[in-house]
């Protein structure tokens, strides 16, 4: 047994992003039966907070287009349940189908809110306030997402405090979580550090932030252990390490949930997963998929992996 270190929390709400933020960038179209199948598999592993889909426009994200298909195959289910809705639009399509939690996502530099939402930062935050505030007034939880947080790769190193602007906007605006992205994965322990130190100095409640590290270049974890010692509770990752973005150089994406709940155990703390199960999905959609997953944690644990063929190159 393994002594917990001091100042961690006893237990870790992952937040699983495969089904969306991993899966949005794959260009084959995945037939929505898989994703059912996917989510149910990930449930069955234990976790219990998965973000599912994206009512975003099916130009803007042509895989997620399938959103409703998606949510109405998998019925009511336990747990937390978010979807991504940029727009009023989004948002009423989410209401009909029965969401209980949104997630809004702004950016902290000029150059990504353009190239994801065709807007300045302060025009996307002008966005998402009506949204945020109709979802609250319908008693829906909200995730802000800030993206790029730690560096941009047109504008390079982000201030802090330019994230922290975002970060205060989207919390009165009445987001119940924000999320602090690392989009391309180049952020550093002590970088986390002082993000969190200046958040929790302009007044966010730390125990509503979240982390989304990408393990870009091998610090997704240490960035993860600082989070959590700095008292953050909820952590973002995605099963088999899907995902990415495409403006990262590394084709090296998200966290990988095994990783992370590799980790976790490892110190002593509660997450509710099963690695077995987890371990045995992810490599059930790496076959999919048709390519090997990035986890370490999986290629040590399932050497089976070797047997899948890596149809595209990266
Ligand atoms: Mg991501």
């Amino acid at each position: 047994m393994s002594t917990p270190l001091a100042g961690l929390p006893t237990r870790v709400e992952v937040y699983e992003v495969g089904p969306r933020d991993g899966l949005q960038n794959e260009k084959a179209v995945i037939p929505v039966g898989v994703k059912a199948d996917f989510v149910r598999r990930l449930l069955a592993a234990g976790l219990s907070t998965i973000e599912l889909t994206s009512f975003v426009p099916a130009k803007w994200v042509p895989q997620l287009a399938d959103a409703e298909e998606l949510l109405e195959l998998l019925g009511p289910l336990p747990g937390r349940h978010p979807v991504l809705v940029p727009t009023d639009r989004g948002l009423d399509r989410a209401l009909e189908a029965g969401v209980r939690e949104v997630a809004v996502f702004a950016s902290a530099t000029e150059t990504f809110a353009q190239k994801n939402l065709n807007r300045t930062v302060a025009a996307s935050l002008d966005m998402f306030a009506p949204v945020v505030a109709r979802a609250r007034g319908e008693g829906l939880a909200v995730r802000g997402y800030v993206s790029m947080c730690f560096g941009d790769p047109w504008e390079g190193e982000v201030p802090l405090g330019q994230v922290a602007e975002v970060a205060v906007r989207l919390h009165e605006m009445g987001c119940t979580e924000v999320c602090l992205g690392d989009t391309i994965g180049v952020g550093t322990p002590g970088q986390v550090h002082s993000l969190l130190g200046l958040l929790a100095d302009r007044g966010l409640p730390v125990p509503e932030l979240a982390v989304h590290f990408h393990d870009t270049y091998g610090q997704a974890l240490a960035n993860t252990l600082v989070a959590l010692q700095s008292g953050v509770t909820t952590v973002d990752a995605s099963t088999g390490g899907l995902g990415g973005c495409p403006y990262a150089r590394s084709a090296t994406g998200n966290l990988a949930t095994e990783d992370l709940v590799w980790m976790l155990h490892g110190l002593g703390i509660q997450t509710g997963v099963d690695l077995t199960a987890l371990t045995a999905a992810s490599l059930w959609m790496a076959g999919q998929l048709g390519r090997p997953s990035p986890s370490r944690t999986l290629t040590a644990l399932a050497p089976a992996q070797e047997g899948i063929a890596c149809s595209t190159p990266g």
